[in-house]
């Protein structure tokens, strides 16, 4: 299939930040491998509040407006918007105005759970965060160990109006057949609404998100994939994405770790 243009809702590619690019020249690299892979236009999403990594909403929208001059300046058609990989803390509606969401007005935003666990106070936040105006979009759920044993824990959520997005090299087999076996089963079951790159370096993860989508397409329809690609535009926009035509993911007995 042939997408006119792809966009990447999430994206390590602002340089020194975060465990993404290191460098400028890092950057310039990986900016080459989207556009070559199709990429079109990207939302910039460093991590924020994740341990170390602090990327407060004026500096990422500054870092953003210095590296689109330097990609402008060499030439390379691509464009940048800033935004925010959000890592869940118990405190994050005191921190709103730090927040920087998938579009300008926060109606979406990427919202990261730890790796190990679903924190207990992850639905009152995600409720928080949605008095406030704002759908999460929680981010790469496939490569969660709660939700790897328990992928009902996202139909809950998808059910009281979050969004979810799939990490491209998850669906390819990057993170292993069990991560890829889970990857399809929610996407199968409607259980994510877009997928995104979340490109970091470009050892190990490169730029894989045409391939995933084509894998997509191929799995289950063209238009399965389109659709993904339909929703990343209009979370870009603020415009209305809903979960639709999910359902319950059988519970697997057992889940091999790596
Ligand atoms: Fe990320």
């Amino acid at each position: 299939m042939k997408l006119e243009k792809i966009i990447d809702l999430h994206c390590h590619i602002l340089p020194g930040i975060d465990d993404g690019s290191p460098d400028l020249e890092h950057s310039i690299t990986l900016a080459n491998a989207a556009l070559k892979d199709g990429v079109t236009h990207i939302l910039a999403t460093p991590h924020h509040f994740d341990n170390n990594y602090v990327n407060h909403r004026q500096d990422v929208i500054t870092l953003t407006e210095k590296f689109q001059r330097e990609l402008e300046i060499r030439g390379i058609d691509l464009k940048i918007f800033p935004g925010q990989e959000v890592h869940i803390t118990g405190e994050l509606d005191r921190h709103y105005d730090d927040l920087l969401g998938i579009d300008a007005r926060k109606k979406y935003m990427l919202l990261e759970f730890p790796h190990s666990n679903v924190p207990a106070y992850a639905k009152r936040m995600i409720f928080e965060l949605q008095k406030l105006g704002t759908t999460p979009v929680i981010v790469h759920p496939e490569r969660n160990r709660e939700i790897q044993k328990d992928p009902n824990i996202l139909y809950d959520f998808i059910q009281k109006g979050v969004l979810s997005q799939l990490t491209a090299t998850s669906y390819i087999g990057g993170f292993g057949e069990e991560v890829a076996e889970l990857s399809r089963k929610l996407v199968k079951h409607r259980l994510v609404q877009v997928v995104a790159s979340d490109a970091h370096a470009l050892k190990g993860r490169n730029f894989v998100l045409s391939e995933a989508l084509n894998k997509i397409a191929q799995d289950l329809g063209a238009e399965h994939a389109y659709e993904f690609e339909k929703n990343a535009e209009k979370l870009l926009n603020g415009k209305n994405v809903i979960a639709h035509g999910y359902s319950s993911v059988q519970k697997k007995k057992r889940f091999f770790f790596f």
